[in-house]
């Protein structure tokens, strides 16, 4: 399989390729030239087998060239055979007659994004072992994705990974799932700042080509196309369990950098039945706006019950622009370049039409949000974290009218968000067995200042400090 920018002017590359450098190097981000289809019994083929096995067939395609059928296999067994606390990896509950949830936090951090990082973390080992090269990660959170990637790299042997954080405004159980991690390839830093300027700073480290290619620079949060790739595979095995290819489903999807509703886009692309897609989004609604206006344009961020969406620039709807737009690159420049020149553009009538076409999204503010929380843990007695219930909120304003099942992804546990909770449903989360003592446990970072250089030179030093 190659890989293409949406700028249309880096070269084209293959998965290893892409996997290794993240954004491509005209600012663009990288995307199949073709999408494997899969038909009716092809998909009918995956009921009954295990999550790693479907996996595979839906993977297979994509790295075909890359990782060889026993390899992948291998990484995919050990990732979603052992990594995942849950014989079924993402098992479905059932919360009403047609309203599913689909459960993705039963990995090390307790976010979906575990099914992702746990996986690129052995991609980047298995390539790097047989280029005999170093990576060097650099990588800005606001919680979540920070704690997953470590967690995806600590330990391995080829792959140094600095982690920025802005001090003091990350979660207590948030930062300690990142600094109490001991390994010697890890280093947190806490930046004097903001999440913004932590994400400036990383950027910057990127712009600098030759830093970049000093260090082996890579890239783990969603612009690398190995996240989004994995995250197709829960949509097939949530499909295939509700009946799939013989019954159509839908989906809401707790949305901040578009990665994880965009897998979804892409299944649907590949074969799979599915009717709608809701983009759910707190009150940092630029997607939402964007389905109702035309107009893509940033507003300031405002922080929420729901951090890990406190996003205002959704990275990957950049991919969609592109398949929006006939897949011409010259179109996605001349959008992106208005973007940021005006922190803002309008879609051409056609492409919005086929946004509209492929998606509805609705916003979700906080007061809603708790509601959502209470009601549904009155109704059942399930206790959703604030990000599923913006899911739950938004499946209930636009799916769920009619037979098709509507799937909201949960996406984090609740005990990530337990102040939150506990306002909501006035009951605090426990910590699952094998974090209970993570309170207990060291912590190791460093503080840095909002500065490039300082962040270069520690960078050049290397992780052993
Ligand atoms: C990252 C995250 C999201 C948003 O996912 P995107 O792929 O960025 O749209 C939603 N919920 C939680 C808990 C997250 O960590």
């Amino acid at each position: 399989m190659k890989y293409i920018s949406t700028r249309g002017q880096a070269e084209a590359l293959d998965f290893e390729g892409v996997t290794l450098t993240g954004l491509a190097r005209d600012g663009g981000l990288y995307v199949p030239e073709s999408l494997p289809q899969f038909s009716g019994d092809d998909i009918r083929s995956m009921r009954g087998k295990s999550y790693a096995d479907v996996a595979f067939q839906v993977m297979q395609p994509f790295v075909a060239g890359s990782v060889s059928d026993v390899d992948l296999k291998a990484m995919l067994d050990k990732t979603y055979g052992t990594a995942f606390r849950h014989p079924a990896t993402a098992p479905l509950v059932q919360l009403g007659t047609n309203d599913w949830l689909l459960e993705l936090f039963h990995g090390p951090t307790l976010a979906f994004k575990d099914f992702a990082l746990q996986l690129l973390g052995r991609f980047f080992d298995h390539f790097t072992a047989k280029r005999g090269q170093r990576l060097t990660i650099v990588g800005a959170t606001s919680g979540d994705t920070g704690s997953a990637a470590i967690e995806g790299c600590r330990g391995r042997d080829h792959v140094n990974i600095f982690m920025l954080h802005p001090k003091g405004l990350v979660s207590d159980v948030q930062r300690r799932q990142m600094t109490t991690v001991l390994d010697a390839n890890v280093v947190n830093i806490a930046v004097e700042g903001t999440f913004d300027d932590c994400q400036a700073l990383v950027k910057s480290c990127f712009n600098d080509l030759a830093f970049r290619d000093e260090m082996g620079l890579t890239a783990v949060n969603s612009i690398n196309w190995a996240r989004v790739m994995a995250q197709i595979v829960y949509y097939f095995t949530s499909a295939v369990s509700l009946g799939a290819p013989d019954r159509t489903v839908s989906y809401s999807v707790p949305t901040g950098n578009f990665g994880d509703i965009f897998a979804g886009y892409l299944a649907k692309g590949m074969g799979l039945p599915i009717e709608t897609l809701a983009i759910a989004t707190n009150s940092n609604d630029i997607l939402a706006r964007t389905l109702e206006t035309g107009r893509y344009a940033t507003a300031e961020a405002v922080a929420t019950l729901s951090p890990s969406m406190d996003i205002q620039v959704s990275s990957n709807f950049e991919r969609l622009l592109f398949d929006l737009a006939g897949r011409e690159g010259a179109h996605v420049r001349d959008y992106m370049g208005q973007f940021q020149e005006n922190a803002g553009f309008d879609l051409r009538a056609d492409h919005l039409a086929k946004l509209r076409a492929s998606f509805v999204a609705d916003r979700v503010d906080n007061a809603a949000t708790s509601k959502a929380m209470r009601e549904y843990y009155d109704a059942t007695g399930y206790v959703a974290d604030p990000h599923t219930a913006i899911g739950l909120e938004v499946a209930r304003r636009k799916l769920g009218k009619g037979s098709t099942p509507a799937i909201t992804l949960a996406t984090a546990h609740p005990v990530k968000f337990g102040a939150a909770v506990e306002d909501a449903c006035g009951l605090t989360p426990n910590l699952p067995a094998h974090m209970a003592d993570l309170f207990d446990r060291e912590e190791r970072f460093e503080i840095l200042p909002n500065d490039i250089q300082s962040l270069q030179d520690r960078v050049r030093r290397g992780a052993v400090a």
